[in-house]
C-alpha cells in the first residue's frame, strides 16, 4: 500500500531533501538481501544520519501502522531484509561513523551502519581488533552483524558477535530510545543486550553499538592440511580441539570448492585432495609454535596427504584469500544454488559429511561444501539449474533433507545466519509451542505492534504459537507475522 502524500511529506522533513528513496527503480534496489529468492521492494527507503531521525521515522509509522523494515548492507542471507508488507524500509548506511574509541576500557561504539573492517582498520595500528569476522566482514555493517549474532572464522576461539557486544542503543517499535548493556561487565538487571543481540529488527532499530575491542596476537602462524575425503578431515577437526587446542580458525574447503577457488584466484589449494582444511593459530609465540607441530602431527596421522604452513605473510593472505572468496568462486560451479546454513555437534562432522554426500547422491545433485569446520557451522551449497523446475524442487528437498539431518545429530536450524523469511518456518523442528510462544510474548514487549521487520525470525503458521493476536490487526490484510 503505497504511503500517503501526509506521510511521505513529514518523512522528507525528518530526512531532507536526499534522505528518502521513493522511486521504483530506487525501491527495487532494497528488495532483497543476498537469499534473492525472497523479493518484496518497499514503499520507501529512509536513509537517516542520525538517531534523532530515527525516532522521528519510528513516531511517524507507529502512528500511521506503517511496517518498518531495518537494513544493514544488504549480505544478509536469509531473506532478512524484504519487505512482503510494504513500509519503510530504513537503511542504516549513512550512519556509519566511530563515535568513541575508549582504549583505556578496550570498547568502541559505533553507528551501525559502519563496515565490520572498517572498525579493525581504525584500531590495527595501535595494536587492538574487533574480533567478530564473518567472511563478508569487508562489505557487512556491524548493525547487522549484531541483529543476526554473526559468526566467523575466528570466532572459534574468540567467540561470535553476542561475546563482543556490551551495550546497544535501540529505538524500539514501541518508539522508545532505549540503552541497554553499557561498557561496565556484569551489569544489574536483565540481560537485555543478550536478548537483543540476534533479534533481526524485530525489537527495534540499533543505532549505536559498544562493543569489546582484542589486542592483536604476538603471533599468527596458518597452515594447511590436504586429505583424501571430507570425512578424514572431519575427524582431525576433532582430534585437534580433543588435544586441547584451540585454533584461532578451522575452515574446511571440499574437493569441488578447491577446483573452484583454485580456477579463479589461483589459491594454488591442492587440487589432488578430497578436503583441505586451514588451520590458524595464534598468541604468544611460543605457544604457537608449540601448538602449530602438534596439530600438523595430528593431520599427518590422521591421514593428511601434506601439510604446508604458509612462510611469510604473503602466502597467509593468499590461504586466507582463497577461503575469503569461496562465494564467489560458486560461480564456477554452477548458475544457481542454495546455501544452507546449520549447525552439528562438531564430533558428528563425520557422520553429517557422510550423509550430506548420499543426500547428493539420491537427488543427483552436486553438493559442495566450504564451512566453518571448528565450529561444526556447515554451509552446504546445493548446485542446481533454474532453467529446470525439477531441479529447483530436487534442490528444495535436499535443502530440507539436510537440515533434518542435522536436527537429528542434535544440531541447530541456523549456524550464524538467522532466520529471516527463509529459515523461520523451520524453527518448530527445534522448539515446542511453549517455547515460541514464550518468544512471540517477548517480540511483543519490545514491539507492541508487530510493525518491526514482521515476516522475520519467527513462524506465523497459527499451530506454532499464538503469533499477533487477532482483534490488534497492524498488517495489511492477508499480511503474516
Ligand atoms: C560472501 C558472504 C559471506 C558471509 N559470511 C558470513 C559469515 O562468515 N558469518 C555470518 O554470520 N554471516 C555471513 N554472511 C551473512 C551476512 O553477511 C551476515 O548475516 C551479516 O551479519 C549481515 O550484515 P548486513 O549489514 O549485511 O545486514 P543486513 O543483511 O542488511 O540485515 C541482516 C538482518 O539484520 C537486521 N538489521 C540490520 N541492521 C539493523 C539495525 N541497525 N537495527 C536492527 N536490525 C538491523 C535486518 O533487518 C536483517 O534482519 C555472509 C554473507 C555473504 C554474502
Amino acid at each position: 500500500m503505497p504511503l500517503s502524500p501526509a506521510v511521505v511529506k513529514e518523512l522528507q522533513e525528518i530526512l531532507g531533501s536526499d534522505g528518502l528513496i521513493l522511486t521504483f527503480e530506487g525501491r527495487l534496489t532494497y528488495e532483497c538481501d543476498m537469499h534473492t529468492f525472497y523479493k518484496a521492494a518497499p514503499d520507501a527507503v529512509a536513509l537517516p544520519t542520525r538517531a534523532e531521525q530515527v525516532d522521528a521515522i519510528v513516531r511517524c509509522c507507529r502512528r500511521e501502522r506503517i511496517p518498518i523494515v531495518p537494513r544493514g548492507s544488504g549480505t544478509g542471507l536469509i531473506g532478512g531484509v524484504t519487505a512482503p508488507t510494504g513500509g519503510v524500509m530504513v537503511s542504516m548506511t549513512r550512519m556509519n561513523a566511530v563515535l568513541e574509541l575508549d582504549l583505556p576500557n578496550r570498547t568502541a561504539t559505533v553507528q551501525p551502519g559502519l563496515i565490520n573492517l572498517w572498525l579493525t582498520n581504525a584500531v590495527r595500528e595501535r595494536g587492538w581488533f574487533f574480533a567478530p569476522d564473518p567472511s563478508s566482514q569487508m562489505v557487512s555493517s556491524i548493525g547487522g552483524n549484531v541483529s543476526t549474532n554473526a559468526g566467523g572464522p575466528h570466532c572459534l576461539k574468540y567467540g561470535i558477535t553476542t561475546n563482543h557486544v556490551l551495550g546497544l542503543e535501540i529505538v524500539t517499535g514501541a518508539g522508545e530510545r532505549v540503552r541497554l548493556g553499557g561498557k561496565v561487565v556484569d551489569r544489574p538487571g536483565y540481560d537485555l543486550t543478550g536478548a537483543a543481540v540476534g533479534s533481526e529488527g524485530t525489537f527495534g532499530l540499533v543505532v549505536a553499538v559498544t562493543v569489546r575491542l582484542l589486542h592483536l596476537p604476538e603471533s599468527v602462524k596458518t597452515a594447511l592440511a590436504s586429505f583424501p575425503s571430507v570425512v578424514e578431515a572431519s575427524e582431525c577437526v576433532s582430534a585437534i580441539i580433543a588435544a586441547g587446542i584451540v585454533p584461532a580458525a578451522l575452515e574446511m574447503l571440499d574437493e569441488a570448492m578447491v577446483k573452484a577457488i583454485n580456477a579463479g584466484i589461483g589459491a594454488g589449494y591442492p587440487e589432488n585432495a578430497g578436503a583441505v582444511l586451514l588451520i590458524e593459530l595464534d598468541g604468544p609465540r611460543a605457544e604457537v609454535e608449540t601448538q602449530a607441530e602438534r596439530a600438523a602431527a595430528i593431520c599427518r596421522e590422521g591421514g593428511a596427504l601434506s601439510v604446508a604452513v604458509a612462510r611469510d605473510e604473503a602466502e597467509r593472505a593468499l590461504l586466507w584469500k582463497g577461503r575469503k572468496e569461496a562465494a564467489g568462486a560458486i560461480g564456477r560451479l554452477t548458475a544457481s544454488y542454495l546455501l544452507q546454513d546449520a549447525v552439528v555437534p562438531r564430533s558428528k562432522l563425520p557422520q553429517i559429511m557422510r550423509e550430506i554426500l548420499e543426500i547428493g547422491r539420491s537427488h543427483g545433485l552436486l553438493i559442495a561444501n566450504v564451512f566453518h569446520a571448528g565450529d561444526g557451522n556447515l554451509h552446504p551449497v546445493i548446485c542446481y539449474d533454474d532453467r529446470k523446475p525439477e531441479e529447483l524442487a530436487r534442490a528444495q528437498h535436499a535443502n530440507e533433507e539436510l537440515l533434518s539431518a542435522c536436527i537429528a545429530l542434535g544440531g541447530s536450524v541456523t549456524g550464524e545466519h538467522g532466520m529471516g523469511v527463509d529459515k523461520a518456518k523451520n524453527l518448530p523442528l527445534q522448539y515446542a509451542d511453549a517455547d515460541l510462544n514464550f518468544m512471540y510474548r517477548l517480540r511483543r514487549v519490545f514491539d507492541p505492534d508487530g510493525l518491526m521487520n514482521p515476516t522475520k525470525l519467527l513462524p506465523s503458521h497459527p499451530a506454532c504459537g499464538e503469533g499477533f493476536r487477532p482483534g490488534r490487526p497492524v498488517l495489511p490484510e492477508g499480511a503474516w507475522v
